[in-house]
């Protein structure tokens, strides 16, 4: 364990795919399961139809750091995903991991239960290998929408962002609670994913719109002096993202709709090339692309990891969805 503890040793970027089971919806639709998952590569059988109608397979290939297929465990994702990475947040690096895919393809089935596991270890960490250290953990959770901040965890009080010109991103008035047991934190995420998908209009479409960002953060007072507000030390965020498919919500009958579809196609595409310009250690980081980057900023900055979880159907009838989240995923890698 204690090599697990240099951030040297954990990639810094990380590309996922998380194949879910056929539901029993797609099932009664005669829908077939056209993934084949082998190791870490992944295979899309896709039907077309020739000029004279008949029908032939397209098979498309990929691979990726892993491949998880519809037997995996939400425990086996955690291990594979963020769990290496969680005794480095004491070694001031900033994290982020995402679930990207259709709306349905399993985005928040994977991610709720992340930030649980998350700050059980964390708190393991605090309480044994820095015990007296005087490390502290927060947890905040917010979503964009429509291009706006809303406090999940005090009543979907809007909230604006600032930059202090020290790149760090300040959301002002933002909840954060200090917590010291995983029942505490239980309560809040289930108290956050509730104010979520019980907005203005329908649930899952509304959280469909949304991205989800759950903040993990350790912090530790300043030479020791308690009577000084605690320094951030490291962070850990978890991004439930908006149904990559509502980005081509552009052409959509209503306005709202419309200007939401192209928000969330602008931070979509922003965030890809955050991660892109990441991966080639480019000076310049298009973080001014969208409000989801703009707030992510000081988590790409410095030492940081990228954990991209991409979701994906496993059903024919989501073929061209899955095709493009698989894609989006290879252009990340
Ligand atoms: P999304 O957040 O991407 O819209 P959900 O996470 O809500 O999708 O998943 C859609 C449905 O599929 C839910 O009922 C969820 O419980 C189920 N589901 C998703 N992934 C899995 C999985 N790996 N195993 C079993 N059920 C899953
Ligand atoms: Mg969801």
């Amino acid at each position: 364990a204690a090599e697990n503890l240099k951030s040297s040793n954990v990639a810094k970027i990380k590309v996922v795919v998380r194949k879910r089971p056929l539901n029993k919806k797609e099932t009664a639709k005669h829908e077939e399961d056209i993934i084949d998952t082998v190791s870490n590569s992944l295979t899309v059988h896709e039907t077309k139809l020739k000029v004279d109608l008949t029908q032939y397979v397209e098979k498309h290939e990929f691979v990726f750091d892993a491949v998880l297929n519809e037997e995996v465990t939400n425990d086996e994702v955690y291990r594979e995903t963020v769990e290496p990475i969680v005794p480095i947040i004491f070694q001031r690096t900033k994290a982020t991991c995402f679930a990207y895919g259709q709306t349905g393809s399993g985005k928040t089935y994977t991610m709720k239960p992340l930030p649980l596991k998350a700050s059980r270890d964390i708190l393991r960490l605090m309480h044994h290998t820095y015990r007296s250290q005087g490390f502290q953990l927060f947890v905040s959770f917010f979503e964009i929408y429509g291009g706006k901040l809303f406090d999940l965890l005090n009543d979907r009080k809007k909230l604006c962002m600032r930059e202090d010109g020290k790149q760090q991103v300040c959301i002002v008035g933002l909840q954060e609670y200090q917590v010291s047991d995983v029942e505490t934190i239980k309560e809040l995420i289930e108290q956050g994913n509730a104010t979520r998908s019980t907005g203005t209009t329908g649930a899952n479409e509304e959280s469909s719109r949304s991205h989800a960002i759950l903040q993990l953060a350790i912090k530790r007072s300043v030479d020791g002096n308690v009577s000084k507000p605690p320094r951030v030390v490291g962070k850990l965020s978890f991004i439930d993202l908006a149904g990559s498919e509502r980005g081509a919500d552009t052409t959509d009958n209503d306005k709202q709709t419309r200007i939401e579809g192209a928000e969330i196609n602008k931070s979509l595409l922003a965030l890809k090339e955050c991660i892109r310009a990441l991966d080639n250690d480019q000076g310049h980081i298009p973080f001014r692309g969208s409000k989801l980057t703009e707030v992510l900023r000081d988590s790409f900055v410095g030492d940081s990891r990228t954990v991209m979880i991409s979701c994906i159907s496993p059903s024919s009838g989501s073929c061209e969805h899955t095709l493009n989240t698989l894609r989006y995923a290879d252009r990340v890698k």
